[in-house]
């Protein structure tokens, strides 16, 4: 297997795998089959595709990479065109209108080609979907002060629907010995800037408040705002690490009480300082757990292992239910992590089983957690690895679905409509399978 473990190597797709998972999977939305397995490949762009279709919002690199290579060797201008979702409809399986996230490839088999004067993509020569790019806001048109482009500050993602502010570009979990081994936070920072790109690394409040004013009186599709960033261990600008996330929802809060629904991913903190964000505005909580299986976390998130570990971590998740109740609190996972090499399960089965007793272990509290899609950034520790096949992805969906129907829980709030044709959650297809009752 290890020789197969490159992006060349990746599980192939094809027309006939789709149809393949049609028929074993139908209880799930080809619209979440085919996202995943984008996902999963990445898009090439062609040239032709950036042409003639107007001004679209391109990649803001609002955290990590999400791509496949680096930038540095991106051709054809695809490392400033690529826009930041793309949405498709029609094609082979008549997709309803499909947000997906952009994770460049130019390995991927998903070509995005113009057809008719429209970006059009194929799998092969089959017709996937025609394809949108996300608008501009016309609220981007500005600079604030101090100088700075808002999609620098606060751009938007889903579609327009978050607004997201990585309020801290980095992580203090530094190098392979304690940054979280999928995750590209740091690598990215320093392409970004090696590209000459502005990419503020401490973002101050007064320019995001700034951002957030023209948003405020500009805008109506924006509804939710995300405040992360990476860990703080010591302090930063002479804060703790609760005291400097705090910050941004005490101001955001103060100026635009309850206009935009707040979020906040950061590490698992105990149930004090889970009131503080809640008492700030705070009304979603994402204490992000990863993987779930106790000795692939350790070996996963070395950092996050050594300095809170494994069973607070958990703990603290479960606790910070009774702060903001549990329909609040939606932790993430890395959805395919857990089939990384060298520490990963080695077949599908036993990642399902294993993930999906930690779906079972939160939902059953009537917390939901939701996945992103694994995307091997090449900076990473785990680099670029093949990743999971899409039978993984079809699995995890089955077991996300079955969990959250079996608990008869709640439309996780704060990310727009579910279900097929609907959902704008772009970097995994959960929403996407909300309420599908599933085909003949
Ligand atoms: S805690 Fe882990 S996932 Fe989060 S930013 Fe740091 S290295 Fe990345």
């Amino acid at each position: 297997m290890a020789e197969l473990n490159t992006l060349a190597n990746r599980p192939p797709s094809s027309l006939a795998l789709l149809e393949e998972m049609e028929r074993q999977y139908k209880d799930l939305p080809m619209e979440a089959i085919i996202k995943q397995d984008i996902l999963r490949q990445g898009i090439h762009f062609r040239p032709e595709s950036f042409q003639g279709v107007g001004a679209y919002k391109a990649k803001d690199y609002f955290i990590f990479s999400f791509d496949h290579i680096p930038l540095a060797e991106m051709k054809d201008g695809i490392d400033t065109k690529a826009p930041e979702e793309i949405k498709i409809s029609g094609g082979h399986f008549q997709l309803l209108p499909t947000v997906i996230s952009t994770r460049n490839n130019p390995l991927s088999p998903y070509e995005m080609r113009s057809k008719e004067g429209k970006p059009t993509l194929y799998l092969g020569e089959t017709e996937i979907g025609r394809a949108e790019y996300p608008p501009i806001p016309d609220w981007y048109r500005h600079r604030t002060q101090s100088g700075k482009l808002p999609g620098e500050i606060a751009p938007v993602i889903e579609w327009g629907y978050l607004i997201y502010l990585t309020v801290f570009r980095n992580c203090q979990y530094f190098g392979k010995d304690e940054e979280c081994a999928y995750c590209d936070i740091n690598h990215n920072y320093r392409q970004q800037k090696g590209a000459g790109r502005p990419y503020t690394g401490v973002k101050d409040v007064e320019d995001i408040l700034e951002v957030l004013s023209w948003i405020n009186a500009e805008d109506q599709i924006a509804k939710v705002y995300t405040i992360t960033g990476g860990s703080v261990l010591t302090n930063l600008k002479k804060k703790s690490e609760v005291d400097f996330y705090l910050q941004y929802p005490e101001a955001i809060e103060r100026q635009f009480p309850k206009r935009w629904m707040g979020k906040l991913v950061a590490q698992a903190f105990e149930k004090e300082d889970c009131q503080r964000f809640k008492d700030a505005g705070i009304q979603i909580y994402h204490p992000n757990y990863e993987v779930w299986d106790k000795a692939l976390f350790e070996k996963i998130c070395p950092g996050k292992a050594s300095w809170i570990g494994y069973d607070r971590w958990i703990r603290r998740v479960v606790e910070s239910a009774e702060v903001f109740g549990p329909e609040h609190v939606i932790p993430n996972f890395v959805g395919g992590v857990e089939l990384s090499e060298p520490y990963g399960f080695k077949t599908v089965a036993e990642a399902i089983q294993s993930t999906k007793q930690g779906l079972d272990f939160f939902m059953s509290k009537g917390i939901v957690p939701r996945f992103t899609a694994w995307c091997p950034e090449p900076y990473t520790t785990l680099g670029q690895q093949a990743g999971p096949p899409l039978v993984y992805f079809c699995e995890l969906l089955r077991a996300w679905k079955e969990t959250f129907e079996l608990y008869k829980l709640p439309t996780p709030p704060g990310y727009g409509e579910p279900g097929p044709g609907k959902a704008v959650f772009s970097v995994s297809a959960f929403m996407d399978v909300i309420g599908y009752s599933g085909r003949n």
